[in-house]
């Protein structure tokens, strides 16, 4: 059973170095568990803020020697629970490694897919997550201007073919011309920007001339800068993450003091301004996840909901994959190919 934990805390951005490969006997299920093997493995931001000593505040950090955690589609290959049998397959939370143990509370069972990685996709946390904050929380209308940034990615791909859905006009925020070719070509966004453009603002404030009905935070940082002067008057903004700051490190040079602007317009504008966390939606037995499961995928097979993803090969090489995924350097949704199906 390989495994990779935690080797040190990164002070700013992770390097290969803080993770380590370990070799550990594969587990054997008691009464009432199942043995699991991972397939496909999740990388997701929010592994970074769980590097950190505190944690992120919902969910506690890595312990430094233990083993990452991750979402992974699993297969049951030895079972004690009367739930599941070998050969099932599971949205687990097997984390970065080949097999671990469950008493199956945290499992969902899968059918049997011929992309079974969409479940850790758009078809998942990250689509879910689009979905409860631009319909749930930004209730978003037709002909709302909807911006979004890390567009081509795993949740702004989907909010903003999601909002294209609902009427909605939708500008993308994205790093470079070939992320912004995608978002516009494959994703049918109305507009992206380059974050990158020198005359970034500029061009945000000529694409959104009405201004901003709906901003779905994803980043932060300079981008934020840019949309704050653009939001209407009761302007909605589902805060979803911040990523631009999460490899801030401590004590770093502090960026400018945003504080007064951020609270002057959420205040003057009358924003409706709400952070949420998706597992808090996914509801007592994963009852809205599946409800939006079911919509996500009838979209998917018309066509209506086009998905990327940036694949990894092999468990060995989920460091470098999770450090790529923070800077930016692919599209679509990240996963790691551990086992074959
Ligand atoms: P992505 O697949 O979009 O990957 C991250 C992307 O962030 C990069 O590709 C890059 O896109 C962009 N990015 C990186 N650095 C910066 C920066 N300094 N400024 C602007 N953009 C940057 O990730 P996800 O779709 O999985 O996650 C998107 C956001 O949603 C994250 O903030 C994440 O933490 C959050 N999230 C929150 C959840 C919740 O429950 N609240 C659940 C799931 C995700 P590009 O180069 O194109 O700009």
């Amino acid at each position: 059973n390989r495994r990779i934990v935690l080797a040190s805390r990164p002070d700013g951005a992770p390097s290969p170095s803080n993770f380590r490969t370990e070799t550990t006997p594969v587990p054997a299920p008691m009464d009432g568990q199942v043995l699991l093997q991972t397939l496909v493995l999740s990388l997701d931001p929010y592994m970074r803020n769980l590097m950190d000593p505190m944690g992120p505040g919902y969910a506690p950090p890595v312990e430094v020697g233990a083993p990452m955690v991750g979402g992974t589609v699993s297969r049951v290959v030895a079972s004690r629970h009367t739930g599941f049998r070998p050969g099932n397959l599971v949205l687990a939370n097997a984390g970065w490694q080949d097999y671990t143990l469950s008493d199956g509370s945290d499992l969902l069972p899968l059918d049997e897919d011929p992309q079974p990685s969409l479940a850790l996709g758009a078809l998942g946390m990250p689509g879910f997550t689009a979905h409860v904050g631009l319909i749930d929380i930004a209730q978003v209308r037709r002909g709302d201007t909807v911006v979004v940034a890390a567009a081509t990615g795993a949740v702004g791909a989907v909010v903003g073919q999601l909002a294209r859905l609902h009427g909605a006009r939708v500008v993308g925020i994205a790093g470079g011309a070939e992320k912004c070719r995608h978002a516009l070509e494959v994703l049918r966004f109305d507009v992206c920007i380059d974050r990158h453009a020198l005359d970034f603002a500029r061009q945000l404030a000529q694409a959104c001339a009405q201004g901003i009905d709906v901003y779905f935070e994803n980043v932060g940082g300079a981008v934020l800068d840019a949309v704050l002067p653009l939001l209407n008057t009761g302007a909605r903004v589902p805060v979803c993450g911040f990523i631009a700051h999460y490899n801030d490190a401590a004590g770093a040079a502090q960026t400018p003091d945003l504080r007064p602007a951020l609270l002057a317009t959420v205040l003057q504008k009358r924003v409706h301004l709400q952070g949420f966390i998706v597992l808090d939606h996914y509801g007592e037995r994963f009852e809205h996840l599946l409800r939006f499961r079911t919509q996500m995928r009838h979209w998917i097979e018309k066509g209506h909901v086009r998905v990327q993803e940036n694949v990894v090969h092999g468990l060995l090489e989920a460091p470098q994959g999770f450090i790529d995924l923070l800077s930016g350097h692919h599209l679509g949704k990240t996963v790691v190919r551990v086992a074959e199906a």
